[in-house]
């Protein structure tokens, strides 16, 4: 099941996935055991849908701290726990996991906290609640998005997705801050926005760039794209030309894994430029956390 050894003596943790080869997250637990000189293992452990639940209830048997989920697996770990967080719950979906020693699951869903942790790094006078937030996309990295600019503050969410159904769902699911705006306006939407984000994945490498006219947006606005291949997304590029305060994709992913990291070996370890390299320099199976 796992690609490595776990069975010596140092703690162990890892990344559960299907197909999980090409995840980043083993890259950035060595970067952290080497910065921080903690003996831990970080092994990937790749699990079919097929019979997932049965075999992810399994694994605190193997001696492991926790793990983190990747897809498709988010809400089957979360439906297959025995807690759950109160940001898990929201979203709907896990992605850290945590084993007690009496073999009982936690579940934990980190990609909010990652999301929000990784726009007051890059931009540290950004504040939630200085306007309305306009998001794009009603996937899973969505959910995440609106749940984590609710808890900081923002006092409204403008939500634009192609299939509107799943927008009005999402919003339904948030309550009333959460106002659906059809995608056809979207552009409409960015005027008065403190806070923009793409949270579809129009703009990663092999699909067309998102379409968004940035000409209404307020000149403070902060424009977030949560895509980080290619680092510089079209929007980003067309941002920055506007003079907008932008942030890329790549530091949700690093702050994301913090706690689990946090959790399983107890330092809190730091996203540094080097951590950000060591990430971009192996190639890997793009978008894939
Ligand atoms: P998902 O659940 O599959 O959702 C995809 C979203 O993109 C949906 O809203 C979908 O709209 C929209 N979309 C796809 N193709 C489109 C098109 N041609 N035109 C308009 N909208 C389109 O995916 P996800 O898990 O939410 O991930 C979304 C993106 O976020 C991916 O690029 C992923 O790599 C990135 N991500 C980044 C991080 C990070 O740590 N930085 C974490 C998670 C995800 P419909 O509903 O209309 O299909």
């Amino acid at each position: 099941m796992s690609d490595e050894q776990t069975s010596d003596n140092r703690p162990g943790a890892g990344v559960v996935g299907w197909p999980v080869a090409h995840s980043k997250s083993p890259l950035i637990f060595a970067h952290w055991f080497a910065q921080t000189g903690i003996a831990g293992s970080y092994s990937r452990f790749a699990m079919p849908p097929e019979g997932f639940a049965e075999a992810f209830r399994a694994l605190p048997k193997a001696g492991l701290r926790g793990v983190n989920v990747t897809l498709p697996h988010k809400l089957a770990a979360l439906e297959a726990a025995d807690e759950a967080s109160a940001a898990a719950r929201a979203i709907g979906a896990a992605n850290t996991i945590c084993f007690a020693a009496d073999g009982r699951i936690f579940a934990d869903n980190t990609d909010g906290y990652g999301f929000i942790e990784n726009l007051r790094a890059g931009a540290p006078t950004w504040s939630a609640n200085a306007g309305p937030a306009l998001v794009l996309g009603a996937g899973g990295a969505a959910r995440a998005v609106i749940h984590a600019l609710l808890e900081a503050g923002a006092p409204a969410i403008r939500l634009a997705n192609r299939t509107g159904d799943k927008a009005e769902a999402l919003a339904e699911h948030f309550g009333p801050c959460v106002e659906v705006v059809d995608w056809t306006a979207r552009a409409t939407a960015t005027g008065g926005a403190a806070t923009i984000v793409n949270a579809t994945s129009l703009g990663m490498t092999g699909n067309p760039a998102l379409e968004l006219s940035l000409d209404d947006a307020p000149a403070t606005a902060l424009v977030c794209d949560i895509v980080y291949t290619p680092l510089e997304t079209p929007l980003l590029t067309a941002a920055r030309a506007r003079g907008l305060t932008t942030v890329d994709g790549l530091g949700m992913l690093l702050h994301q894994a913090r706690p689990g990291f946090q959790a399983w070996f107890g330092a809190d370890p730091a996203v540094t430029p080097a951590l950000r390299r060591a990430v971009l320099g192996k190639p890997g199976l793009e978008g894939q956390p």
